[in-house]
């Protein structure tokens, strides 16, 4: 089994939940006491948020780079990113390590596909909805068809990510916010919907929308223990 590197604290709302989850799949995949082999290095997201908001990405790439080669110091075999948003910065964050990196956007698009399915709804932070790095990848790479909500949606749906869900605040009358936005891009043609914000799982679930959710923490975390697992079996028949 392959150790994972998790950067993780943005927000630690979500990255107890990639911890557990990581450990659940790795239970239930290999049984009995199986645990996952992970080291996390978790940020002040106040920081992060700070910067983030001001623009100042080249300061936030290097916060990124220091965890990831503090990662890869750790003894970690491979990173995974515990937020969409940052991966703004993943080229950056690849090029200074030397092992692999496991992009959220990847392992969610497939996800989708294996579904059957083409054309989506993206919730997430603005940066996510409305910036190419997450969205262009989506379209371009994994030639998906991907929906957002309108301008004043994504106001709601990234005021409640910074303002409640990163803060542990999950709240009802925001979650029927979102389960309007949803049926919206449901009514636009979305045959399923990404969470593309590592807390959003945290606050709706399959019951709110007639259509498949994807939630991008659950299945980049399943994606991690599979890589690690499956890295180890074919290093060790
Ligand atoms: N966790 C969120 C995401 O997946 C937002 C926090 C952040 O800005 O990193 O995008």
């Amino acid at each position: 089994m392959k150790t994972i590197g998790l950067i993780g604290g943005m927000s630690w709302e979500s990255s107890i939940e990639y911890y557990r989850i990581i450990n659940e799949t790795t239970k239930a995949k290999l049984g009995g006491l199986h645990s996952a082999k992970s080291v996390m290095f978790s940020v002040d997201f106040a920081e992060v948020e700070a910067l983030q908001h001001q623009s100042r990405w080249q300061e936030a790439a290097t916060l990124m780079i220091e965890a990831a080669k503090s990662l890869e110091r750790s003894g970690a075999n491979f990173v995974i990113l515990c937020t969409n948003t940052m991966h703004k910065l993943a080229e950056e964050i690849q090029a200074s390590i030397q092992i692999p990196f496991l992009h959220i956007a990847d392992a969610t698009a497939q996800r989708v596909q294996a579904n059957g399915m083409r054309r989506v709804g993206l919730l997430g932070t603005r940066f996510t909805m409305e910036e190419d790095f997450y969205r262009g990848r989506l379209i371009h790479k994994h030639g998906l068809d991907v929906i957002v909500p309108n301008d004043d949606e994504r106001a709601i749906v990234h005021r409640v990510i910074y303002e409640e869900l990163c803060l542990g605040i999950v709240n009802s009358k925001s979650r029927e916010q979102y389960v309007d936005v949803m049926t919206r891009l449901v009514q636009a043609g979305a045959e399923g919907i990404i969470l593309g914000c590592t807390e959003i799982e945290l606050l709706v679930e399959d019951e709110d929308v007639a259509v498949p959710l994807f939630p991008t923490t659950r299945i980049h975390a399943e994606a991690a223990v599979e890589f690690a697992i499956a890295t180890n079996q074919s290093q060790h028949p």
